[in-house]
């Protein structure tokens, strides 16, 4: 097993106090983010906060920014970010600007943006979850008949299951600029719910999820910079979902007039 010697600088925050502390760590090959903080923790710094669960890409438990880009830590390889060269361009329009991160032998660890931080790189989902209820994803099948199933067509399941595959690790949310400037936006994981189940035939309240979401904390809030899109470990296209809903609210303005 080859080992590299590699430093962790992790993002400390208690109460009022920030810093950042380094931690150096052999890594040996194969290990996540995620085992290289376990073991920081286990033999190194036990007051180190951060939150975990499945550690295999199903809970969504440790969305973190990793060298600035928000990432799962237990599917992101020490390998594959020791020595990247990450450009990530900050604000939009006429105030965007590059900004390059090399790390060499470092790793930059930080709590997700856009939700408030308890300790350490654990922040509080509150708000990333009272957002998500506002539009409402479950799905109003209307009449129930026991002998019958409400069966779906092959290609329109396969288009939910897209959808579908969100883990609610608010890694997209962390992402969004928009988001960052307006604390009311619904977000790119709410609206991709509301597409889920607005595409879905066997949803009955359509309208109500389209009165939900049209308006400026909704659908037309999205800068359409697809951050969330390129960030999402599950292949979930948030914007591709806001994109669709524009359409159809669109469409169904038209159909009233
Ligand atoms: Fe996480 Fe992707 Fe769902 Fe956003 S859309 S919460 S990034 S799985």
């Amino acid at each position: 097993v080859s080992t590299t010697h590699i430093r962790f600088k992790v993002y400390r925050s208690s109460g009022k106090q920030k810093k950042y502390d380094v931690y150096e760590l052999k890594a040996e090959s194969g290990m996540t983010v995620l085992d290289a903080l376990l073991k920081i923790k286990e033999e190194q710094d036990g007051t180190l906060g951060v939150r975990y669960s499945c550690r295999w890409s199903v809970c969504g438990s440790c969305g973190m920014l990793i060298n600035k880009i928000p990432r799962l830590a237990c599917r992101t390889m020490v390998s594959e970010v020791e020595n990247e060269t990450v450009l990530r361009i900050e604000g939009w329009g006429p105030i965007a600007k590059p900004v390059f991160r090399k790390a060499k032998g470092e790793i930059l660890l930080e709590p997700l943006p856009n939700l408030p931080v308890v300790k350490d790189l654990i922040v509080d989902w509150r708000p990333f979850f009272e957002k998500l209820k506002k539009v409402e994803p479950w799905l109003v099948g209307g009449e129930v008949q026991p002998d019958k199933e409400r069966l779906m067509n092959n290609e329109r399941s396969l288009e939910l299951g897209v959808y579908a595959n969100c883990i609610l690790c608010a890694v997209c949310y962390g992402s969004c600029p928009v988001v960052e400037r307006d604390r009311e936006y619904l977000g790119p994981a709410a609206l991709s719910q509301a597409w889920r189940f607005f595409n879905d035939p066997r949803h009955i309240e359509k309208k109500k999820i389209l009165d939900l979401v049209d308006s400026q904390q909704g659908i037309w809030g999205c800068d359409g910079v697809y951050n969330c899109t390129e960030v999402c470990p599950k292949s979930v296209k948030p914007t591709q979902a806001i994109m669709a809903l524009r359409r159809n609210a669109f469409k169904y303005k038209l159909m009233r007039r």
